[in-house]
């Protein structure tokens, strides 16, 4: 059996640091708002070349709060990836604003810089690009669409931590970027947590203000804010893990360059890595037309799977308002049909990729 996750292995790797962190905090009696959530804050700054990070309580808030912070509300409009998170999605709608979908380029998954700039209304806000499964999306032409138009744009890094584009780690080539700390994130609390990195103090100083409660003096209300904490418990965990961030990162390279090499001649469509782009592989992510077949038949050999994702947002019954329907975004209703996400996590072992790719092939050498 080769699980898709095994979070409880990336505990018992860890185990003896993580256990005295969480001793540290839980003897310490102070759980929000203390040294724990500076500390991290202040690391993961200087991890992402950021000079503000904000934590707040999960990568949903981060966004939500982000975009809120710049000023998005009723009656705006935010460029999104069709193919999303729902996540994505749901943080433009808590702040009254629409999400506008722009399909992407089907060989990265991200969103397509082409197709941006005829999605821009007068209404538009930001542009909210994703670094997909662990991938950054081509920021320079977002960027240079965004300053043209005079449009803030706000990433979501909630699979990309520690991923570069030319470079450069991702967390200050946009306005902001909103990162998740979902127990299965690359950087993953045992909980909720996420945060916001950015390079704008006044931006940072708003969400700081947004987070708790609209107040900066204790009892004094600014603005109608939030309740979004990262906590000391999670904040502490997340200091122990960004240390082995990078060797978890190296480890999913590893597997994912095993893949790529072992399905070179396999009917699959594999991801395909631009030049410009260093991926951390958050999820190893497979094309085939007969998706659901081949997924049944690896589970019967016991290898565990995962679809991101089933439905695209437009197609959820949450986002029937919007009056989309099967059409309407049809390369992302292609992609979503055909994705296929192997196991790939850290702990795994170099001999679980190799069964995965010797039943993979076998597989699909069978189908047409
Ligand atoms: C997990 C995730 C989120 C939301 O993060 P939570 O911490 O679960 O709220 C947002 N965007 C993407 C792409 C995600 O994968």
């Amino acid at each position: 059996m080769i699980s898709f996750l095994d979070l409880k292995a990336r505990y018992l790797e860890l185990r003896h640091e993580l256990d005295e962190a969480i001793a540290r905090v839980v003897s310490s009696g102070c759980f929000i708002g203390g040294t724990e959530v500076e500390q991290f804050e202040a690391d993961y700054a200087a991890y992402c070349g950021a000079t503000h990070v904000v934590g707040v309580a999960n990568g949903l808030d981060a966004l939500h709060l982000a975009l809120s912070a710049m000023d998005v509300g009723p009656g705006d409009e935010v460029i999104v990836p069709s193919n999303a998170n729902i996540a994505t999605w749901l943080a433009v709608s808590q702040c009254g604003a629409t999400p506008v979908p722009v399909e992407p380029d089907v060989r990265t998954y991200s969103i397509d810089p082409a197709l941006i700039e005829a999605a821009i209304t007068p209404r538009t806000k930001v542009v909210l690009p994703v670094h997909l499964y662990g991938q950054p999306a081509d920021m320079d032409p977002i960027l240079a669409i965004a300053r043209k138009h005079g449009l803030k744009v706000l990433e979501d890094g909630a699979h990309a931590h520690g991923a570069r584009y030319k470079g450069q780690r991702l967390g200050v080539h946009g306005d902001a970027v909103a990162w998740s700390f979902y127990p299965d994130k690359n950087l993953a609390a045992m909980g909720d947590g996420g945060a916001v990195s950015t390079n704008d103090a006044q931006l940072a100083d708003r969400i700081r203000v947004l987070r708790n409660c609209g107040s900066r003096i204790k009892h004094e209300n600014e603005v109608k804010g939030y309740s979004s904490q990262l906590d000391e418990l999670q904040a502490a965990i997340l200091r122990v893990k960004l240390k082995h961030l990078d060797g978890w990162n190296t480890r999913r390279k590893v597997f994912a360059t095993r893949y790529q090499q072992g399905f070179a001649d396999c009917n699959l469509t594999m991801p395909f890595v631009p030049d410009w782009a260093e991926p951390v592989w958050h999820l190893y992510v497979v094309r085939h037309r007969q998706r659901d077949a081949l997924q049944k038949r690896l589970d019967s050999t016991g290898i565990e799977t995962m679809i991101h994702y089933p439905i695209p947002p437009h197609l959820q019954q949450a986002y029937s308002g919007l009056g989309y329907t099967p059409g309407s975004f049809p390369k992302s209703e292609q992609v979503h049909k055909e994705v296929l996400s192997l196991p790939a996590g850290p702990t795994l072992r170099l001999e679980d990729v190799d069964m995965v790719i010797g039943a993979v092939r076998a597989i699909v050498s069978t189908m047409s």
